[in-house]
């Protein structure tokens, strides 16, 4: 046998993690890094945040899992205050956001079909999207890369330019049933939707009766400094997935919807066994009591100004290495002239973790609690990491 026990689907880096603190994640040989990867955007509250910890101590002494064939008074909870703080009426709740991704697709195809559209199930999708490596929604994104090896392809998306309007447009078929775009492109390398294109896919929609599909797995939950990024562009979606920071490092997905969208969602058209589990449903809860303080989407603009102003800094001092910053809040790209994997490596030589993204991207995805110090700490690493590259 030379597999490893563990199917070798990831490029894994070589550190082996014991315990995290905040921002800090510390290596079972003793090393310490700042972690500005989050478990990619997963752990908005950092590490060991003592609030979700109590309310999963907490919850796991009473009950862990009863199944969907009963109420579950963490998912109305959560549901509930959801709904309160966003444009959603109603959501299912699931493990991950290529399952958040898949109820989407589903609920708008259903939209549509339980109502005699039958031929109508196609989605726009942008290039350079990432929606999840389930089977549709590898086909979703489009992506060679995670295409390969893995036909037939599933049908129904058609894909446009992201950022462009008109080839959007001229898609559209009497087949169309939804569009769907990421508001920032995370894995495609943190590129920003322009509020003016979001505006024109919503008229779009309502033009044509599509539904228009927000995937926010990786920029919800407070991550660009409002709880959902489309906030910024004043343009609601029909329909939005959620996932990352959902649970602060507890898996839990979430597919959010209008009443209108959701309305031919009904009893056995969806499921999920663990779903919105106990567990997770009081850690998200736990998640979203933090972030629905006052004080929490403001410290997050806040600390991410001073962020990009550092960076803005860096990036003008080293261009050498690096050639733009970008992105929203703490949902940052540092596009590279040097590869961005050995970007990458020479961060954690000098203690400090990023991850890659498409379009040679850096990714910075700090927990949202980080403060000045670490601000300052992050900044001095990278500008210690790109002067050693630059030589
Ligand atoms: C991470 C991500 C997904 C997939 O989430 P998984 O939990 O890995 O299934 C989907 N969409 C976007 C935008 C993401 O960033």
């Amino acid at each position: 046998m030379s597999i490893s026990a563990v199917m070798p689907t990831y490029a894994r880096t070589d550190l082996v993690f014991e315990r995290g603190q905040g921002a800090m994640l510390y290596t079972d040989d003793g090393r310490s890094f700042l972690d500005f990867g989050a478990g990619i955007a997963v752990n908005a509250l950092g590490h060991a945040h003592p609030h979700l910890v109590e309310a999963l101590k907490l919850q796991a002494e009473k009950l862990w899992h009863t199944s969907n064939l009963y109420r579950v008074a963490g998912q109305e909870k959560l549901a509930a205050r959801l709904v309160a703080n966003s444009f959603a009426d109603t959501m299912f709740f699931c493990n991950s956001g290529a399952e958040a991704m898949e109820c989407a697709l589903k609920t708008a195809r259903r939209y549509h079909q339980a109502d005699g559209a039958k031929d109508k199930y196609r989605v726009i999708t942008a290039r350079g999207a990432f929606h999840g490596r389930t089977l549709a929604t590898i086909a979703a994104g489009g992506q060679a890369k995670h295409l390969d090896g893995f036909a037939p392809q599933v049908d129904g998306f058609d894909q446009v330019a992201f950022g462009n309007l008109n080839e959007a447009r001229q898609t559209v078929t009497p087949q169309t049933a939804a569009v769907v775009v990421e508001p920032v492109q995370g894995e495609g390398g943190i590129v920003v939707a322009d509020p003016e294109y979001l505006k024109g896919l919503r008229a779009m929609a309502d033009e044509f009766g599509l539904l228009l599909i927000f995937d926010e797995v990786q920029t919800g939950m407070g991550r660009t400094g409002k709880l959902f990024a489309h906030e910024w562009s004043g343009v609601t979606p029909d329909i939005m997935a959620l996932a990352k920071g959902l649970g602060g490092g507890f898996p839990v997905g979430a597919c959010l919807a209008s009443e209108r969208a959701a309305k031919f969602m009904v009893a056995g058209t969806h499921g999920s066994t663990f779903g919105g589990n106990p567990l997770a449903m009081a850690t998200a809860n736990a998640v979203l009591d933090v972030m629905l303080e006052p004080g929490f989407l403001p410290h997050v603009n806040a600390v991410a100004d001073k962020l990009w102003a550092k960076l803005t800094a860096i990036v003008a001092k080293h261009g050498a290495v690096f050639e733009s910053v970008r992105g929203k809040g703490l949902m940052i790209g540092l596009k590279c002239k040097v590869p961005n994997t050995d970007v990458i490596a020479r961060l954690i030589d000098h203690g400090l973790l990023a991850v890659g993204a498409g379009d040679n991207v850096v990714r910075l995805l700090p927990p949202l609690v980080i403060t000045d110090a670490e601000v300052d700490a992050a900044a001095a690493i990278i500008d210690r990491a790109a002067a050693s590259l630059a030589t």
